[in-house]
C-alpha cells in the first residue's frame, strides 16, 4: 500500500494536490475536513459537536476524529492506499494513524508538508471564503486556524522528520508545477 499524508497549514493547497495526487496513484482520498462539513451538513450529533469547533477554528477532539478514521481505513480495506488530507493535525493523531496502521501491516509511506508564507496563505483564504462561502473562511476564524495551526500541528513535522518520512515542497507556484514537485519526491519512495 501507498501511505501519503499531505501536510501544510490551512491554505497551502492541500485539498487540490490531494485530489491529484489521489487520480494519478489511484489511491483513497481521505479529508477529515470534507467529512466533518458533510456531517455538519446532515446536522447529525457529530456534525454539531464539530461545528462547534470548526466554526472558532479550533480542532475538533483527538478521540473524534480518530475513531472516525479508525471506522474508514476498516471500511476500506482493499484500497490500493490512501492520502490523508487533515488527519493527523496533533502528536497523539499521528501515534494513533501508526498504530492504526500498523494493526494492518501497514506504515506511512510519505509525508509531504506543503510550504506557504502566512500572507499568502490569508490572502487565499479570505478568496475562496468569498468564492465558496465556506464559514470558516473569514478573517477571525482563519487567524485562529492559523495559531492553532502552530501550536499544536506544526510539531508533527518534527514527529515525521525524526521518522525520516518529512518531504517539504513549496506550495507557491501553479498547481501543476506543485504537483510535480510533489511526484517527483513519491516517485522517488516507490520505486
Ligand atoms: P483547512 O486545512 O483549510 O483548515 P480542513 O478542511 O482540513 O481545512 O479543516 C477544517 C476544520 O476542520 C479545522 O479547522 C478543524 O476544526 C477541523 N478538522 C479537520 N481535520 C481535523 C483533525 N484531523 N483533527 C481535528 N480537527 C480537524
Amino acid at each position: 500500500m501507498l501511505n501519503i499524508v499531505i501536510f501544510g497549514a490551512p491554505g497551502s493547497g492541500k485539498g487540490t494536490q490531494s485530489d491529484k495526487i489521489a487520480e494519478r496513484y489511484g489511491l483513497q482520498h481521505v479529508s477529515t475536513g470534507e467529512i466533518l462539513r458533510e456531517e455538519i451538513a446532515s446536522s447529525t450529533d457529530l456534525g454539531k459537536l464539530a461545528d462547534s469547533y470548526m466554526s472558532k477554528g479550533e480542532l475538533v477532539p483527538d478521540c473524534v476524529v480518530i475513531e472516525m478514521l479508525e471506522e474508514l481505513i476498516a471500511r476500506n480495506k482493499g484500497a490500493k492506499g490512501f492520502i490523508f488530507d487533515g488527519f493527523p493535525r496533533t502528536v497523539p493523531q499521528g501515534e494513533a494513524l501508526n498504530q492504526l496502521l500498523q494493526r494492518h501491516d501497514e506504515t506511512v509511506t510519505i509525508v509531504v508538508s506543503l510550504e506557504v508564507e502566512d500572507e499568502e496563505l490569508v490572502d487565499r483564504l479570505l478568496k475562496r471564503g468569498a468564492i465558496s462561502g465556506r464559514a470558516d473562511d473569514n478573517r477571525k476564524t482563519i487567524e485562529s486556524r492559523l495559531r492553532v495551526y502552530y501550536r499544536q500541528t506544526a510539531p508533527l513535522k518534527d514527529f515525521y522528520r525524526s521518522k525520516d518520512l518529512l518531504k517539504e515542497i513549496t506550495g507557491i507556484g501553479s498547481v501543476e508545477s506543485i504537483f510535480e514537485s510533489i511526484v517527483k519526491e513519491i516517485d522517488k519512495v516507490i520505486v
